[in-house]
This record gives structure tokens, sequence and C-alpha cells, in this order.
């Protein structure tokens, strides 16, 4: 065997290696291929290698947005020029798809929305990628299963999806229409109960009655919706003396968790005013702490040495 090898013995020995299932040496024998192959002119030889090399590093470590990304962008150009994936033949244009998928998937667990605006566009997101899923069938994804021994199916994947959208919409328009945000939440239930996970199926059925229940506020009298949201709990000592209501209707008292009810308003109100007095009760603190300090001070520099 030459000390050089040829691109193409580069290529055979990625197949190899990876078949072995020693994907960060296969991703290696595939780099140094597509470098060869551009070195001796070969431009299309060199985009199916770094094709494979950014495949292989699906496989090298858990793969996240970055690697999906960059695995979808260097298999794009090949169209569904075949692929060999140990036993399979596959067409490019089916590993890029999944790619693409599986990199947005990534980038929404990922993300962090604040805002309502933040929120809608994660719902339209997630919409998207369910509708694709739903497109791909009831086949298991390829790369997943070639490179991390991992089962997604595409049939699960997409009511998950789902499930995510009505609950990012619900959270859009939780603070201003919290009955509307409890029936997305109702939405995602069924979505979840679909996709088989009960566990977030309960998560959303417990929104749908949060976001869903309504009262009538201990201090200010106005009427609220959406437990958590609209109105919180105050901790208060109650009895028999609060639990006659103001008035017909709503309630303002939830004696088995001895709390009253208080609007967003009323209730931030009193958390600054809270806080306003914990902090000159710290301030007060404070200064004693000094005094004393520095008495101990002055005693320390009187002791001899
Ligand atoms: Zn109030």
């Amino acid at each position: 065997m030459p000390l050089f090898k040829t691109p193409d013995q580069l290529m055979a020995l990625g197949q190899d290696l990876m078949l072995r299932g020693d994907f960060s040496s296969s991703k290696n024998k595939y780099e140094d291929a597509a470098e060869k192959y551009r070195v001796a002119g070969n431009p299309q030889m060199a985009v199916v290698a770094h094709a494979y090399a950014q495949l292989m590093a699906l496989g090298a470590a858990a793969p996240g947005v970055t690697e999906y990304a960059a695995a979808a962008q260097a298999l794009s150009p090949l169209g569904d020029y075949p692929l060999k994936l140990g036993p399979r033949q596959v067409p490019a244009s089916t590993l890029a798809r999944e790619a693409g998928l599986l990199a947005e998937q990534s980038s929404l667990a990922k993300s962090t929305p604040h805002t309502p605006a933040d929120w809608s566009d994660v719902a339209r997101r997630n919409q998207a990628l369910s509708m694709e899923f739903r497109q791909l069938g009831n086949q298991n994804l390829l790369l997943p299963e070639l490179f991390r021994h991992e089962t997604m199916n595409p049939a699960q994947l997409a009511p998950s999806a789902a499930a995510r959208a009505e609950e990012a919409m619900g959270e859009a328009v939780v603070l201003d229409h919290p009955k509307e945000a409890a029936e997305h939440n109702e939405n995602a239930r069924n979505w979840w109960a679909q996709a088989g996970d009960l566990m977030r199926a309960q998560e959303a059925a417990n929104r749908v009655q949060l976001y869903g229940r309504s009262a009538r506020c201990w201090f200010c009298g106005r009427e609220v919706t959406g437990e958590g949201v609209q109105y919180v709990l105050f901790a208060s000592d109650i009895g028999p003396w609060s639990s006659v209501d103001s008035g017909a209707g709503l309630g303002s008292v939830d004696p088995s968790r001895g709390s009253i009810l208080a609007c967003r308003g009323c209730a931030s109100a009193i958390d600054r005013i809270a806080d306003q007095h914990a902090i000159e009760r710290a301030k007060e603190v404070e200064v004693k702490l000094e005094a004393e300090i520095q008495r101990l001070e002055e005693q320390i520099r009187r002791i001899p040495r």
C-alpha cells in the first residue's frame, strides 16, 4: 500500500470506519478525501466527500442545531445523488430534508421566547415543523437511527410539534385573553395525548384549569381571569369573617388554600411596598452593624501588643 492514499481510497476507508461505528475517524478520512479531490480538480467529488464528513459529524458527538444545519447545507447541492450509508443507499435530498427538520427542532428546543411576538413566532415555526413531519409519514427518521441508535418517528413528532404550537399560541395571548389561552391549551392537551405524552397532556390540562378560572379581587373588586396570570393568591388569615363575600358571583377567597385572591395590579403594588419596607429594614440593620464593627475595631486597636 502506498504511503499517500488516493481520495478514492480515503472514501473507501471512510465507509469502512463508518460501518464499524467509528464516526469520528470516518469524518477525518472524508475530510481528507474532500481536500484531495479539491486539489485534484474534482469539485463534484469534493462536495460528496464533504457531505459524508458532515454526516459523520452527527455520529461523532451529540448533534445540535449547528451540526444538523451544517449537514443540511452540505447535502443540499447533491440533489438525489445516492449516498452509501452502510448497506443502504439513500438520496442526499432525503437526508438533507431530515437534517433541516432536526436543526429546526433543536433550534426551537433552545429558544427562549419572552414577548408575545416571540411566542407567536415559536407557534408559527412549530406549526410548519408539524406539517413537515406529517408529510414524512410513518417511517422512522434515518439520521437518528443510523448515527445515534435513536428511534424518532415523524408520526409522533408531528402531534408533539402541533402541541407546542398550541402552547406557544396560548402564551402569546395569555395576559390579555386567559380564556383564549385555556382553549389553546385544551388543543395542546389533545395533541399531547395523540403523541402519547401523558405527562405533558396533564400539564396542559392543568393550565386549562388555571387559565379558565375567574375571581374578584379582594382589594379592588375587579373581575379577573386566569390564576397566576391576571390574579394571584396571597396567604392570609381568613376565617368565618372573610367567607362572607362582598356580593354575588365570583369569589375573593379560597378557604381551601387559606388565601385571598388579588388582581395583578393590587398584588404588584403590595409587593413593591413590601420590597421598600424590606430595603429600609436592611439599611437600618446595616447602619447598626457598621457602628458595631467600628466599636470592635476600636477595642482591638486598644489591645496592647
Ligand atoms: Zn385589585
